[in-house]
């Protein structure tokens, strides 16, 4: 866990408590600070978040006989919208939480609200020598991370991935000296950041997303700037210039930018990064470990050895011939658009919680599209906007679609899940729709 001296004796008000929240709640106490912790969901405001047998942290209760000071608990559970938040050193929020309408915003005044990139990044200075990479973009953020963080252990450098990837920084243990924290950065994390100084930055590109969260297009994009502002002027960017957001802020930083673009005649670079989306996460990869100062034939080794993640164009089963294709992580037309150019005769499982009005950018690949099957909270929609460019199926849920889709491909077809929406409609995640998406495949077997 990372400890952070900088903390001690302060007060911090943390809320939400999932897993990030969870352990930053854990590393605050550890270093020595107060902290008044609240989730809406009671199972999640467990007293195992306490220290146990540390001598600070188990509340007023415990310690009936002890003198008065060590009667302070150091952590409480109190909704921090319901308690004056006048002396707290700040308030932890979860990205999840919408600074652009939540309450907590106006409520905690003064005091200043912060994520747990801004801990990590005050706690830098306990750690040994290090360096960070920070990894932005709409799309492939994730892929970029595992892949530098690939990369780099390959090469035998001390690293951990952290961030929006799903692992929470702060649970993690700090690296020895000369070691690499990888840290997958969504703009909700950007925007709860102020001093995180990376060494290397990268921003993989700006398409259009999570609008309900902005005013608009361009205070998303300004939002991923600022990974760029917060760098010392010595310190690497690396840009990829496939869209006009990304290339204005390449643009305001002349030199110190290196621009990725991706060549007509694509690179190979195996299997698990197919396309070319996949290339120009590879291609930024590369440049990222080059200026962290590795050798390009260590890093071209590394590139082999790479495997895909989970549910990105991840090949769940063959059943009669017909491949089904798990692209459960494509959460917006953007990131469907590469899987749609991947396969010849696709039957698409399409749909969920629509984040704009429209299919445009997958528009390039519909001529691969045998049949579609629209689901979820977009299934009306996307069936009526699909239906003059090819044959459709309202199928209404996953389940049905794969079924459908089962009876309808032949030989050497792909069933792909690639639903260019958020899943919170029908699943709790995307990793849940993945899931469900390989169970259904199962059991047609
Ligand atoms: P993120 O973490 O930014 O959501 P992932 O690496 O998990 O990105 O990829 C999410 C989806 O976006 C995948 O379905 C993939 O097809 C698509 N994708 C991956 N890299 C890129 C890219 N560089 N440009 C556009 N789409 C991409």
């Amino acid at each position: 866990m990372m400890t952070g001296t900088a903390w001690a004796g302060k007060r911090y008000a943390v809320l939400g408590l999932a897993r990030s929240g969870a352990a930053t709640v854990r590393a605050l106490l550890a270093s020595g600070a107060e902290v008044t912790a609240w989730d809406n969901d009671e199972a999640k405001r467990s007293p195992s978040l306490r220290l146990r047998g540390e001598g600070r942290g188990e509340g007023p209760s415990s310690t009936p006989a002890a003198p008065a000071t060590s009667l302070l608990p150091t952590l409480v559970f109190a909704d921090p919208l319901a308690i004056d938040l006048a002396g707290f050193d700040g308030v932890v929020v979860s990205p999840g939480v919408p600074l652009n309408r939540h309450p907590i915003v106006a409520h905690a005044g003064n005091v200043p609200i912060l994520g747990d990139i801004e801990l990590f990044a005050q706690a830098r200075a306990d750690l040994p020598p290090h360096k960070v990479v920070g990894i932005t973009g709409t799309n492939g953020k994730s892929t970029t991370t595992a892949l530098i963080h690939h990369i780099l252990c390959a090469a035998g450098i001390p690293a951990r991935m952290g961030g929006n990837i799903g692992l929470p920084i702060l649970e993690q243990d700090p690296l020895p000296a000369g070691g690499v924290y990888v840290l997958e950065l969504s703009s909700y994390q950007i925007d709860l950041t102020y001093r995180l100084d990376c060494d290397v930055a990268v921003l993989l590109n700006i398409t259009p997303d999570h609008l309900d969260r902005y005013a608009g297009f361009d205070a998303y994009a300004a939002s991923k700037a600022r990974l760029f502002a917060m760098q010392s002027a010595t310190h690497t960017a690396i840009i990829g210039t496939g869209d006009a957001p990304s290339r204005a802020i390449a643009e305001t930083l002349g030199n110190r930018a290196i621009r990725i673009a991706v060549p007509d005649d694509l690179p190979a670079f195996g299997p698990a990064l197919a396309g070319p989306h996949n290339a120009q996460n590879a291609l930024t990869a590369i440049a990222t470990c080059e200026a962290l100062g590795l050798d390009r034939a260590t890093i071209d080794a590394a590139l082999r050895t790479y495997r895909a993640l989970p549910h990105r164009m991840a090949h769940v089963a063959d059943v009669a011939g017909v491949a089904y294709v798990d692209d459960s992580k494509a959460t917006n037309p953007e990131s469907t658009a590469p899987a749609l150019n991947a396969f010849a005769r696709i039957h698409w499982i399409v749909g969920g919680l629509a984040k704009g009005d429209d299919l445009d950018a997958c528009r390039p690949g519909f001529g691969n599209v045998v049949r579609a099957y629209t689901i979820g909270d977009a299934a009306d929609r996307f069936a009526e906007l699909l239906g003059p460019d090819m044959a459709v199926e309202n199928a209404g849920t996953l389940d049905a679609a794969v079924r459908s889709a089962a009876t309808q491909a032949r030989a050497g077809d792909t069933v792909l899940l690639s639903p260019a929406c958020a899943s919170f409609d029908q699943f709790s995640d995307y990793e849940a729709r993945g899931r469900a998406f390989a169970a259904a495949v199962e059991a047609l077997r």
